[in-house]
C-alpha cells in the first residue's frame, strides 16, 4: 500500500534536501508536486488542500535549525503533517465499561464486516483473554448468519444460536441477555449490510444501537472503494455516531486514498486495518509508522 505515493514523495523531497538553501519558490514548486502526488493517490481534494496549506505555513514560518538542512526541515514538516492528518496516536478498541460490552459492527454489504467481526473476536479472545459472544443480526440473509457461525468455529469464538423469525433488535437483546447470564465480557453484533446506504438500514441499526447501548460502533469500509469508503463512513457517522473505522482490503490497496483521507474528513480514527482474507490478517493502524512508510 501507498507504493505510488511513497515513490513520488521520496523523489520530490529528496530533490529538496539536495539543495543548499531553499527559497519560497522551491518550497512552492515542491508542494505543487506533493499536491499532485496526493491527488493521484485518490486523497480527497479538501484534505489535499488543507494539507499543503498547513505544510506551506509551517515551512515558510519555520526557524532554521542549524543541524539540519532546510530541505530536511521541510521533510520533517511533511512527516508531522502526515501524522496529524492520519490521527496522532494509534487507537485501540475501548472495552472500558461494565461487561458485557457491546461492539456494534456496521457497514455496507461486501465491505468485509462479517470477516472483520470474527477477526476482532479472535484477537480479543486470544490476545486480550476476553470471553466473546458473536451474533449476526442479518435477518434477511440466512447465509450471512451461517457464515458468522462457521467463522466462529474456525476462530474458537461462540456465536449466538440462530432462532428463525426474530427481528434484529430481538436478536441483539437476546445476545446481551445470553452474555449477561453466561458471564461474557464482550458481545459483537454483526449488523445487516446493504449494497448502498439506505434509510431502512439506518433505522434498523439505530434501533439496535438504542437497545444495546454499544461502547464501540465500528464502521467497516473497503479501502479499495477509495473516496466512496470515506463518504460511506461520513453517512454512517452522521446517522449512528461511529466511534472508529476498520479499513479492509488494505492488502490490495496500492493507492491509499481512503486511509489518508478518512480521519481528516470524518474526524474518526482508523482503529484497525484488514490485510487479507485470513482470520489473522488484522493490524493496528499506527499513523507515525504509516507516515514513515510513505516517506520511505
Ligand atoms: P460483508 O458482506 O461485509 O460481511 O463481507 P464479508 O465479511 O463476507 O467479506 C467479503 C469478502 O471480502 C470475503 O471474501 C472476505 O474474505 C473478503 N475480505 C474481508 N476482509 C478482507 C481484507 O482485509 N483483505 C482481503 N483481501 N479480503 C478481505
Amino acid at each position: 500500500m501507498f507504493e505510488g505515493l511513497s515513490d513520488k514523495l521520496s523523489t520530490i523531497l529528496n530533490g529538496l534536501t539536495r539543495r543548499g538553501a531553499l527559497t519560497e519558490d522551491d518550497v512552492n514548486a515542491a508542494l505543487r508536486e506533493v499536491r499532485r502526488a496526493l491527488l493521484e493517490a485518490d486523497v480527497a481534494l479538501e484534505v489535499v488542500r488543507s494539507f499543503t496549506d498547513k505544510v506551506r505555513a509551517r515551512a515558510v514560518g519555520a526557524e532554521v535549525v542549524r543541524s539540519v538542512s532546510p530541505g530536511q526541515q521541510v521533510v520533517k514538516i511533511v512527516h508531522d503533517q502526515l501524522v496529524e492528518m492520519l490521527g496522532a496516536d494509534a487507537e485501540v478498541i475501548d472495552l472500558n465499561a461494565p461487561p458485557p460490552v457491546a461492539i456494534l459492527m456496521v457497514g455496507l454489504q461486501g465491505s468485509g464486516k462479517t470477516t472483520t467481526t470474527a477477526k476482532i473476536a479472535k484477537r480479543l479472545t486470544t490476545r486480550d483473554k476476553r470471553r466473546v459472544l458473536m451474533a449476526s443480526l442479518d435477518t434477511r440473509r440466512p447465509a450471512a448468519m451461517e457464515q458468522l457461525a462457521v467463522l466462529g468455529k474456525q476462530v474458537g469464538v461462540e456465536t449466538l444460536p440462530i432462532v428463525a423469525g426474530q427481528s434484529a433488535v430481538q436478536i441483539a437483546r437476546r445476545a446481551m441477555e445470553a452474555a449477561r447470564l453466561g458471564g461474557y465480557d464482550v458481545v459483537m453484533l454483526d449488523t445487516a449490510g446493504r449494497v448502498t446506504v439506505d434509510e431502512g438500514l439506518m433505522l434498523e441499526v439505530a434501533d439496535v444501537k438504542a437497545a444495546t447501548n454499544p461502547h464501540e460502533v465500528l464502521l467497516v469500509a473497503d479501502a479499495l472503494t477509495g473516496q466512496d469508503a470515506v463518504n460511506t463512513a461520513r453517512a454512517f457517522d452522521e446517522r449512528l455516531g461511529v466511534t472508529g473505522i476498520v479499513l479492509t482490503r488494505m492488502d490490495g490497496d496500492a493507492r491509499g486514498g481512503a486511509a489518508l483521507s478518512m480521519r481528516a474528513v470524518t474526524g474518526k480514527p482508523i482503529k484497525l486495518v484488514g490485510t487479507g482474507e485470513k482470520v489473522d490478517a488484522l493490524e493496528e493502524f499506527h499513523p507515525s509508522r504509516v507516515a514513515n512508510r510513505i516517506l520511505g
